[in-house]
């Protein structure tokens, strides 16, 4: 059971006062080891203790005796990581369905910029137009769902239909056609 501590993040600077090197035989400790947090007058090490803004707690020298040095280290140490919590917003494994509408605006929208002769935008339009009409009959409205089977039952009804108006003397064939 957790015992209801927290990890923050939070890094302390403490000094870590010398066993040895004080005295006349120099195998004294430092004379302010009972002060960790001491600043200034002191030539022992300055460490930090704690865990950082990665949530990794850190325990180490910061290989410098001056406090002003290692708060300005601690500084830069807590400054959070950049980046990483602007990517998430967009998930990049999961794009977007494309919708068939999105599809055929801007299949349409390139045609135009391309200066298309208007006759063939507006049949791509009409072919569009029985698409959607498909699609919503179908019950799907994205371009994932438009497989090769459901093209090939598209392409049906629109073959029925062409036949349809044929029949009924409406010709939409293409100049080069010989039906
Ligand atoms: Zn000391």
């Amino acid at each position: 059971m957790y015992d209801g501590c927290t990890i923050t993040e939070s890094c302390s600077l403490y000094r870590r006062h010398l066993k040895s090197g004080f005295g006349p035989q120099r195998n004294d400790p430092c004379p302010n080891s009972g002060d960790r947090l001491l600043r200034k007058g002191d030539r022992c090490p300055v460490w930090i203790e704690g865990v950082d803004t990665r949530g990794v707690y850190q325990r180490k020298s910061l290989r410098t005796t001056s406090w002003d040095i290692g708060e300005r280290i601690l500084r830069e140490m807590l400054i959070p990581p950049p980046a990483a919590p602007v990517v998430p917003a967009q998930e990049p494994d999961k794009p977007q369905p494309i919708t068939l509408s999105a599809a055929i605006d801007s299949f349409t929208a390139k045609l135009q910029g391309e200066g298309r002769e208007v006759d063939t935008i507006r049949k791509y339009q009409l072919l569009f137009r029985e698409l959607k009409e498909f699609s919503a009959a179908c019950g799907f409205s994205t371009v994932a769902h438009l497989t090769f089977e459901r093209l090939v039952a598209f392409k049906l009804t629109w073959m029925l239909k062409e036949k349809d108006k044929q029949r009924k003397g409406i010709n939409t064939a293409t100049k080069n056609s010989t039906g």
